[in-house]
């Protein structure tokens, strides 16, 4: 018995993406970006429709110009943790630009989205209590269920109803109940109904904690996510997001207006035992957050281009995500359909996310596109027409 036999199995999958004569994805690079929405792949100019970039903001010229004030001002790094060393005037900073952001109390800023979540759940939902969880939740938050010991109830994706029958199953036992749901889904692009899961969350008194790494920046009337558009922020305990996605830098957060989050901060584990950011990320997501606040019209445009994307490939006659969100998911019959499309599309200068099962909801392969503010509508309309000469070539 080898250390390594656990391995083959992803060695097995791995050669079957490249068993037709096709690219392995895991060594697709950007050689070097170009725009926000366009880079260099192959060595080709390359249109860039699978990135979680949704308002630009990488390339940012007001956050560049942060960065490297920063360094210079600063240097290039913390060498420690928030609890240590590693908290700077610009850590508070940023932690009080981003509760004021929200209208919340508290927020504490973590190293990565993944940690944030992996820290507020794995430190909230503990070895008595119960996690009651989407079914298709991601990695980081099945993550934390582990660190934290918690007892895991999964409830079907997006089913309030479901959510309701087993929170009332749970009634009377002594644990607390800590329900988590993600804003937008990363893979599918569906929205939470969220409404009616924080009337859920009323009836019974659970804590609910909602994950808006992909909604931050995207929907509600200022960009909080979806518990500002659904207008039940009140309802919401703790709001988990990232700033490697609309605010184009990297880092986690987690708002809330409850005062035991100072107690937080001393038994999170993600938190206490990793370095803290440096400072030039903290410049440059600043100054990523004055643009978003600056450009509303950065989300107008986003959520138009969302709708002439799904509805370009909607009208090729693919299966698409029923929701319109800047996540477009293409849904393929076979494995084998979605990885020779996939090399098609960047065949024809397309970059799209190949998805496979398991990692997928349902288990069946996707395409999994994302569009930007940044995206013209020329940009919008060619990637369609590589679609369909894509899927014609293919017949
Ligand atoms: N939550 C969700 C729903 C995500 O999709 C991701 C990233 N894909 C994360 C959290 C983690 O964020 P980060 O990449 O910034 O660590």
């Amino acid at each position: 018995m080898s250390i390594f036999d656990k391995f083959r199995t992803v060695e097995q999958r791995l050669a079957l993406l490249t068993a037709g004569g096709g690219r392995n994805p895991f060594d697709v690079m950007i050689e070097r970006p170009v725009s926000s929405t366009v880079g260099i792949i192959e060595g080709r100019e390359t249109l860039l429709f699978g990135t979680n970039n949704y308002l630009g903001l990488s390339q940012s010229q007001r956050a560049i110009d942060a960065a490297i004030d920063a360094v210079r001002a600063r240097g290039v790094g913390t060498t420690g943790s928030r609890i240590a060393n590693g908290t700077q005037s610009v850590h508070r900073e940023l932690e009080q630009r981003i509760a004021s952001f929200f209208g919340q109390k508290h927020c504490m800023v973590f190293s990565t989205g993944y940690q944030a979540n992996l820290g507020m759940i794995s430190t909230l939902a503990g070895k008595d209590d119960y996690l009651i969880l989407d079914a298709d939740s991601h990695a980081s938050i099945y993550d934390a269920s582990r660190l934290g010991h918690a007892q895991v109830i999964r409830f079907k994706h997006n089913d309030p109803d479901d959510l309701h029958k087993r929170l009332r199953r749970l009634e009377g036992t002594p644990g607390a109940k800590l329900v988590v749901v993600e804003g937008i889904y990363s893979m599918t692009g569906n929205v939470a109904p969220l409404k009616e899961m924080a009337a859920i969350k009323r009836e019974t008194g659970a804590t609910l904690l909602v994950d808006e790494a992909h909604s931050f920046g995207v929907l509600g009337p200022t960009g909080r996510g979806v518990a500002e558009a659904e207008g039940v922020e009140a309802d919401v305990d703790f709001i988990v997001g990232t700033f490697s996605k609309s605010l184009g830098t990297v880092g986690g957060y987690c708002v809330s207006n409850h005062d035991e989050i100072d107690l937080v901060r001393l038994q999170c584990r993600p938190y206490m035992f990793t370095a803290s950011l440096p400072p030039e990320v903290i410049a440059a997501t600043m100054a990523a957050l004055d643009d978003m606040v600056a450009q509303p019209e950065l989300r107008t445009q986003l959520s138009q281009n969302a709708a002439q994307f799904h509805a370009g490939l909607k009208g090729l006659g693919l299966n698409v995500s029923q929701q319109v969100s800047p996540v477009v998911a293409v849904t393929l019959e076979t494995v084998e359909e979605a990885i020779a499309l996939w090399n098609r599309l960047l065949d024809l200068g397309l970059y799209v996310n190949l998805s496979l099962p398991p990692a997928t909801p349902d288990h069946r392969p996707l395409l999994r596109c994302s569009v930007m503010a940044s995206h013209t509508s020329a940009q919008i309309a060619r990637a369609v027409e590589i679609f369909a000469e894509a899927g014609a070539s293919l017949g």
